[in-house]
Order: C-alpha cells, then structure tokens, then sequence
C-alpha cells in the first residue's frame, strides 16, 4: 500500500524525519508530498525543500520525494495511493487534523488519513518552533536534519 505524507516541511524536523522512518515500516511506499502554498510566506522555496528532504532521505529505498499544489485527495488519487499519513503531537493538533480528515473524507471516501503519534522526545518540535529559535541566534542542531541546521544557518548569515 501506498501512503503520502504531505506537510509544509518548511523546514523538514526531526520530527517529520521520525514518522517517515516509522512510515516506511508500515507501508509499501511513502510519498513525502511538499505543499506549495505561497500564501504561507514559506523560509524555503519548494525546491529547496524537496533537496532537503531527498538529502535526509536517502537511506530509505522506499520513499518518494516531490511536491504539489490542489488537494491532497487528488494528489493521492493520482497516485494510486489509500493512505495520508499525518502525525500527531499534543491535542491542539488532533482538533485541526481531525478536521482535515473529515474534509479529505468528504471529498474521496476511499482514502484513509493514518495518524502516527509522536515519538516523546520529538513532541514539542515544529517547523515554526525551529524558525523561532534560530532567528534568535540559538542552536537547532538537535532538532533538524545535519543539511537542513546547515542551510538554516546560512539563511541567517
Ligand atoms: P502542515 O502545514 O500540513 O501542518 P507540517 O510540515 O507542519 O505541515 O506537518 C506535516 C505533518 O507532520 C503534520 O501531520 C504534523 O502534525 C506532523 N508533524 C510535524 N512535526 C511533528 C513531530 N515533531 N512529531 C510528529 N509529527 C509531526
């Protein structure tokens, strides 16, 4: 079974890394599924978020990399994929993931949205918090990919 994982990844986190990891112990392939909203005033460019997440990848032979914009429904759809694969964290994520998948099943019923919870370690860790921290000059090493701690700091200098 196919399942995509869609997210913003703006930047790809550990967090994000951890449930591809365990993603792919579960499912046949994992599309990692760049969103392109420009509304969102993203740090990365698409592009760039796709050569971060294909460089942290590349040890797991059965993960896909690319991106889209339109809905993830017709993303999978497209895809011959059953499966959304999302993560959960603290409750205030269950409102809004539960809402999104309610919606997405409102829009193909054949599709599945997969919750994975969050390995403890990694529960308070977003793209957002990553950011917040490194604008202020603090370290995100232990909290994002080798590559992505790399380009952050570039970002900045
Ligand atoms: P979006 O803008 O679609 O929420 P994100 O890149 O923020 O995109 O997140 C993509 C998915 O990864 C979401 O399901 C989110 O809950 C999940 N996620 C993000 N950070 C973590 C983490 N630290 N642990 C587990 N899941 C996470």
């Amino acid at each position: 079974m196919i399942a995509i994982y869609p997210g913003s990844f703006d930047p790809i986190t550990l967090g994000h890394l951890d449930i591809i990891e365990r993603g792919v112990q579960l499912f046949e392939r994992v599309i990692v599924t760049v969103l392109s909203n420009p509304s969102k005033h993203p740090m990365f460019s698409v592009e760039k978020r796709l050569e971060q997440i294909r460089h942290c990848t590349q040890h797991l032979s059965n993960v896909e990399v690319d991106s889209f914009q339109g809905l993830t429904v017709e993303y999978a759809k497209l895809h011959n994929a059953k499966v959304l694969l999302r993560g959960l964290r603290v409750l205030s994520d269950f409102e809004k993931e539960l809402q999104m998948a309610h919606t997405n099943k409102t829009l193909r019923d054949e599709i599945e949205t997969v919750f994975l919870a969050t390995t403890k370690e990694y529960s308070f860790l977003s793209s957002s918090i990553v950011k917040e921290i490194a604008k202020f000059g603090g370290s995100v090493a232990h909290l994002v990919p080798e590559n992505v701690a790399r380009d952050i700091h570039q970002y900045y200098s």
